[in-house]
């Protein structure tokens, strides 16, 4: 691997939008922190102060689900047509487009990430995701149902269902795709007519503030979406607890994820949950190689391997291993690690100082439980937060690296003989977000799929979504399907109505 140096300049709409103390959206107005207290972002390149930014808590919290509870209840939110709220949502798509290299660039800035990757796929997905829930707002049915009731002979009834917003929702985000994942979140919210108080990760907050922005200029009524900056600790578990909120849905850590469930519990609020990940790629010895090399390493260097589903477990059939792991070396060795802001970059730092520590960390234990890094293993460079594309190999099953969540760029290859223990192995873990297989027999690979206890599974590819594909996971991974009409359940309640004719 190499290190890129030459940055694109920062265009200049992006250096106002970070060289002023930014503020938070309550009921369509832009408001300081109750406190008056801020917090700095950093750029992950560099280890600088990037912006300051509001430290919402609960006060800001209370204030927020005020706002979004009354544009609920009583506001024009429940009284506009799904034609005007889908036409709303398709508005903001429209105003995104015009603002997508501030977006990239902003996204790189304080997540890390190539801003060529964000401009190819972090923006455009956000922006096709609320297009595509644009469409959902006029389509959500309930049934008519032809009901018995036995114990009332000779009566007729008239049943049939509502579905309605579920109401307040409290959404958290996470860091690894800070814009996307409020896309996620937010489009299938509106379209199902909720209210939201957002509140995206303190470590990349500057893309949702932009959003809100354009949810301003698009006509969003005020209180329609809050956005609330701040910690997890403080606003984030302020949201998740709040006895106004009728549901809170989470994308993050698994143990974060535990303490939504607990906070909620309190007013029994609806949770959703998208959680982390341990996805096996299964590299079959009649794979196409040419494909399947590049795949199953870009499964688990995109984005600096800070994926929910990355390909992190790599389980190769034993008569291709040594070329696969070769192949995969070769590839990790090619990988440009640099500032997110040089075009020539391939893989930027990771978000934080203490993701680069946790990683390390991992890195050390692997190794000192007896497995080897093939290529890299350490950290890059003295500034910023780079560590190198890394290859483990001689893990056994028991081992963190194996068991646990790293969410970095380390991949664990084995070699394995038979199909069926590997599947068991590969189904061995507390997740079950996505899994990969690579084969040109397509029927050994659907036969496989079905055996695989994960949300996702791709054949012959990997990290590819699509707003109509729903996406969420197996056991500790998570509860309920985000994209694709899915999402639209996890924001709406089902009404029974039966009338006697
Ligand atoms: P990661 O471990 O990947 O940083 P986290 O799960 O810690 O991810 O964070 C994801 C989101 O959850 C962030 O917006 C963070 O602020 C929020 N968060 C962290 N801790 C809590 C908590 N105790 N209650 C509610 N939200 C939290």
């Amino acid at each position: 691997m190499s290190v890129a140096t030459a940055e694109v300049p920062i265009a200049e709409p992006v250096k106002s939008f970070v060289s002023t103390t930014r503020k938070m959206l309550i009921n369509g107005k832009w408001v300081e922190a109750a406190s008056g207290k801020t917090f700095p972002t950093f750029n992950p390149a560099t280890g600088d102060v990037l912006a300051n930014i509001p430290d919402g808590q609960k006060e800001d919290i209370d204030r927020a689900v005020k706002a979004a509870r009354a544009a609920f209840d009583k506001g024009p939110w429940r009284k506009i047509t799904p034609s005007e709220r889908g036409r709303l949502i398709w508005k903001l798509a429209d105003l995104m487009e015009p603002h997508l290299e501030e977006f990239a660039q902003l996204e790189s800035l304080d997540n890390g990430k190539p801003v060529t990757v964000a401009r190819a796929a972090d923006v455009p997905l956000a922006i096709d995701l609320f297009r595509y829930m644009a469409g959902w707002a006029t389509k959500i049915e309930g049934n008519t149902i032809p009901i018995s009731v036995p114990y009332t002979p000779g009566a007729q009834y008239h049943a049939y269902t509502l579905r309605e917003p579920v109401g307040v929702v409290g959404q958290i985000i996470p860091w690894n795709f800070p814009l996307l994942m409020a896309a996620w979140k937010l489009g299938p919210a509106l379209a199902a007519g909720c209210t939201i108080v957002l509140k995206p990760a303190e470590q990349t907050p500057l893309s949702a503030l932009l959003l809100g922005e354009l949810m301003c200029e698009a006509g969003l009524p005020d209180g329609v979406v809050n956005i609330i900056t701040g910690y997890g600790e403080t606003a984030g578990a302020a949201l998740a607890a709040h006895p106004d909120v009728d549901k809170v849905a989470f994308t993050g850590s698994t143990e974060v994820g535990k303490l939504i469930l607990n906070a909620a519990a309190s007013n029994l609020k609806k949770v959703s949950l998208e959680l982390g990940g341990k996805s096996p790629s299964l590299v079959l010895q009649d794979a196409d190689l040419n494909a399947g090399i590049p795949g199953v390493a870009s499964a688990i260097f995109f984005n600096h391997g800070q994926c929910c589903c990355a390909g992190s477990r790599l389980y190769v059939e034993k008569g291709i291993f040594d070329n696969v792991i070769s192949g995969v070396v070769e590839q990790a060795k090619k990988i440009k690690v640099g500032p997110g802001m040089d075009p020539a970059t391939d893989m930027g730092p990771l978000v934080s100082d203490e993701q680069q520590q946790r990683v390390l960390g991992y890195l050390e234990s692997g190794v000192s439980e007896g497995a080897k890094a093939v290529v890299g293993g350490g950290r890059l460079g003295d500034k910023g937060y780079f560590v190198e594309p890394t290859v483990l190999v001689n893990t056994t099953p028991t081992m963190k690296v194996i068991q646990e969540e790293i969410f970095g760029p380390v991949v664990c290859a084995e070699p394995f003989t038979d199909l069926d223990e590997v599947i068991t192995q590969a189904n061995n873990s507390i997740y079950g977000l996505a899994a990969a297989i690579w084969t040109k027999d397509l029927s050994k690979a659907h036969r496989i799929a079905a055996q695989l206890q994960a949300g996702t599974v791709w054949i012959n590819c990997h990290n590819i979504f699509d707003a109509a594909l729903p996406f969420g996971g197996y056991k500790q991974s998570g509860w309920g399907r985000e994209m694709g009409h899915d999402a639209l359940e996890l924001y709406t309640e089902v009404k029974a109505v039966c009338a006697r004719l």
